[in-house]
């Protein structure tokens, strides 16, 4: 079975929502036109709507008319990024500093596609929940939405959420069971030391040699003290100190971010951090404060599920086009907190276009819509009943 025929028959109209959520894009916590927009459809086709979760998340309820079964998750993320988009798309962002350059106008559209399909047929067993949730990139949505009681009120037995990807070909399809993306952590650091004159170091605390020695200190963790088989990444990706050529200043700042695959790695480079700051302080003789937050949990995918969604896959692009060899990436995703609570596998959707997320020229491939919304509908109708 290819595309869901009756999917593809609705194709057009869900590139149109694509590309109007695509004109409108919101960051995190702001998708209040794009949670109207959600709701609204759900509504129009029968779905029992709820919202205001998780600040704008919004949840759908269709029960199936097959009879009892189990109850199937199907998320999908809808905030935007911070970017000033420069395609020069007719749908291209109206809105200044905002555009959808992760593709999660897609996501959202690809589930109401499902929404829309599972409702007009509902022969299914069990129960479909449609997950709509805010604020994926960094700000904690999923945290918030399962906070709120996501999983008490709505309670599922199983969830799947995907990705585009314009690094994978057209009509391939990628899932594999354990871990697939890494966990993250965002840190400031705060160096203070004494500012003067920039012609009287001794008579001042320089911050920014402390800062500097501090950042190339840092790097010697993945490179001396990690285990050279786990994967971890410690990036530095924020310096900023200093207003004039001749003054010392008082204070320096460093920021970034970590990637790693296992608990013991990441407290092992947070303890790490912690230390050489220590060393560094007492050196230079400056305050250094380090601040590091847990943003993102390792995505493990389970098997029994990653199973399952490689096989409705197979239906829909091909068994040959399924790829399940495991190559976890270091990207993050938080689709993991979801998957901690609730069994269930992520998977990833290839689409023309060489762009990759995140670039202010990445361009979302609309001839995937109808593949990941056969994906998520087939999901509900299989696994209900599984
Ligand atoms: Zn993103
Ligand atoms: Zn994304």
């Amino acid at each position: 079975m290819p595309v869901l025929p009756q999917i593809e028959s609705f194709k057009d109209d869900l590139t149109a929502i694509r590309r109007d959520l695509h004109a409108h894009p919101e960051i995190g916590f702001e998708e209040v036109r794009t949670s109207g927009v959600v709701a609204e459809k759900l509504s129009a086709w029968g779905i029992e709507v709820h919202r205001g979760i998780g600040k704008t998340g919004v949840v759908g309820i269709l029960q199936g008319t097959g009879g009892p079964g189990k109850r199937i998750g199907l998320r999908a993320d809808m905030d935007a990024l911070p970017i000033q988009e420069i395609t020069n798309l007719p749908w291209r962002s109206t809105i200044p500093d905002r555009m959808h350059a992760c593709g999660h106008d897609g996501h959202t559209s690809m589930l109401l596609g499902a929404a829309r399909y599972l409702a007009e047929n509902r022969n299914f067993k069990g129960t479909a929940i449609f997950v709509f949730q805010p604020a994926e990139e960094g700000l904690g949505g999923a945290r918030s939405m399962i906070a709120e009681k996501l999983f008490e009120r709505f309670p599922c037995d199983e969830i799947y959420g995907l990705h585009n990807a314009p690094n994978l070909e057209p009509g391939q399809i990628q899932v594999f069971p354990g871990p697939a993306m890494a966990g993250a952590d965002f840190f400031d650091i705060k160096i203070t030391g004494k500012g003067s004159h920039g012609a009287m170091p001794h008579m001042g605390r320089d911050p920014v040699i402390a800062a500097l020695t501090l950042a190339g200190a840092l790097q010697t963790i993945v490179s001396r003290n990690a285990d050279p088989r786990e994967a971890a990444v410690l990036s530095i990706t924020k310096v900023h100190a200093g207003s004039a050529y001749n003054v010392i200043p008082e204070e320096a700042e460093l920021a970034g971010t970590i990637r790693t695959f296992s608990q013991e790695t990441g407290e092992l480079v947070r303890a790490r951090m912690r230390e050489i700051a220590a060393g560094i302080a007492a050196t230079f003789g400056v305050t250094v404060t380090v601040d590091i937050r847990n943003i993102f949990d390792v995505l493990v995918n389970h098997e029994e599920q990653s199973e399952a969604a490689a096989a409705v896959a197979a239906e829909i692009v091909g068994a040959e086009n399924v790829l399940t060899e495991p190559k976890p990436v270091m990207g993050s995703e938080d689709f993991a907190d979801m998957l901690r609570v609730v069994p269930g596998a992520y998977a990833w959707v290839g689409h023309a276009g060489n762009v990759p997320v995140h670039n202010p020229a990445y361009v979302l491939d609309d001839g995937i819509l109808p593949v990941g919304a056969s994906l998520l509908a087939r999901l509900v109708e299989t696994r209900a009943a599984a």
